[in-house]
């Protein structure tokens, strides 16, 4: 049974940012994939910032963006507020590739079709011994990157689950889509409860559009917001009908124990008001990968030792995370009407400081001057 330093299971882009940053890091790592090609294997609308490429490290190229866009959000009576800041509809498959050429350059091992079914801490050889079906491994460190609904999880005895929104989102064509350098927001709880419903344009002709849904059909919601907006999307033929649910509960505290560390999705790191995760995954994987290297070459894969993952990602990330799940919380309960009265007061660095979890007090302090949000968002936001 060959022995790694660190083992990935999943090359989303946490588990492929991961093997990138173990492998640098000079540790021995091999990145396990269930399915038999690396790519982004899962629904997903692609947005990013800028900032997710110096987060992987990956230089801005023609070759991962598929459109350069603005982003819209909508209120339930249509007010809409533009946010300045550009954002890019990625190739993710291409991107979660690129990280993963890295990683072999740094010398990662890779293989493919090898889906991880057991996995457990052997507390005599203080190793973490793997089951794939074709093979058995072991490592000092294994990082679950296998998505929220993690096989390591399960294999480790980690019940602790991050809320999920089931989301639902068709790829349609055969139309001519408008304002293809928008993508747009639509929160709204006639078009998605406790959620959003999007339009994502990859270009005039190709637009993705879903919802995220909490306490409903999901794709009944779609189906009422692709009729209401007809005139945009009515007889645009659907290419792509997929779901996931999308944990927008906040991290889960039991994704450090001896010998791993659960990552991205399987951990729940998240922007809860966004659902938006590419980021937060990549920043999760490269943090991992390296204390989980230097953990290994110290023969220490206590879960004392790998704490230092938690401190360092708690420090920025997992505030942000935090202070977005709260503001999810006191959105999550606001009507339609004050949805609406609320976008009268917001502009676009409130939505940002609210959906990322950045300077979250400062948008309560402004609301506070409002009759009706200074109680039921101001003050909330403030506790
Ligand atoms: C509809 C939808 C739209 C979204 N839109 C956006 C967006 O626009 N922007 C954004 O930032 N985020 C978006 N997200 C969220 C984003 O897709 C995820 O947060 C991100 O992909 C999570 O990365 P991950 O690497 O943790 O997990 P995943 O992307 O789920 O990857 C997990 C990997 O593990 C593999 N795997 C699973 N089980 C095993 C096993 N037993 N053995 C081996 N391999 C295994 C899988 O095949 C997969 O490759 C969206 C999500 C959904 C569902």
């Amino acid at each position: 049974m060959s022995l790694y330093d660190v083992i990935i299971v999943g090359a989303g882009p946490a588990g492929a940012a991961a093997a990138k940053a173990a492998a640098k890091a000079g540790a021995k790592t091999l990145l396990l994939e269930k399915y038999p090609t690396i790519q982004a294997n899962k629904p997903c609308g692609e947005a990013v910032s800028s900032r997710t490429f110096e987060t992987a490290g990956i230089p801005i190229r023609d070759e991962f963006i598929v459109n350069v866009a603005y982003a819209q959000v909508y209120s339930p009576s249509l007010k809409r507020i533009d946010i300045k800041e550009k954002g890019y509809l990625i190739n993710k498959s291409r991107f979660i590739q690129e990280l993963v050429v890295h990683a072999s350059e740094y010398g990662a091992e890779i293989r493919v079709r090898e889906e991880v079914k057991e996995a457990g801490f052997d507390k005599e050889e203080k190793l973490v011994k793997l089951k794939t079906i074709h093979g058995e491994y072991k490592c000092k460190v294994l990082l679950g990157a296998d998505g929220y609904a993690s096989a390591v999880a399960k294999a480790f005895g980690i019940n602790e689950k991050s809320e999920p929104i089931p989301t639902v989102q068709y790829i349609m064509v055969g139309k001519k889509f408008k304002d293809v350098d928008a993508v747009r927001f639509y929160v709204a709880n006639k078009w998605a409860p406790k959620g959003y419903a999007w339009i994502f344009p990859k270009d005039e002709k190709i637009a993705e559009v879903g919802v995220g849904v909490r306490g409903g059909p999901a794709k009944l919601f779609l189906d009422k917001f692709v009729q209401d907006f007809k005139e945009e999307l009515g007889g645009a033929q659907i290419i792509d009908y997929r779901g996931a649910p999308v944990p927008i509960g906040g991290m889960i505290n039991s994704d450090v124990q001896d010998g791993l560390i659960l990552i991205g999705d399987a951990a729940g790191t998240v922007m809860p008001l966004t659902g938006g995760g590419i980021h937060s995954c990549v920043a999760s994987g490269m943090i991992a990968g390296e204390v989980a290297a230097k953990a290994a070459q110290e023969n220490n894969n206590s879960k004392e030792r790998l704490m230092e993952y938690r401190m360092r990602y708690d420090q920025y990330w997992g505030d942000r995370i935090k202070k977005s799940l709260k503001a999810m919380r006191v959105l999550e309960r606001l009507s339609d009407d004050e949805l609406d009265e609320l976008a009268d007061m917001l502009v676009d660095s409130d939505i940002l400081d609210l959906a990322n979890g950045l300077d979250i007090k400062r948008v309560a302090l402004k609301l506070l001057s409002h009759p009706r949000l200074a109680i039921s968002v101001a003050k909330a936001l403030l506790v």
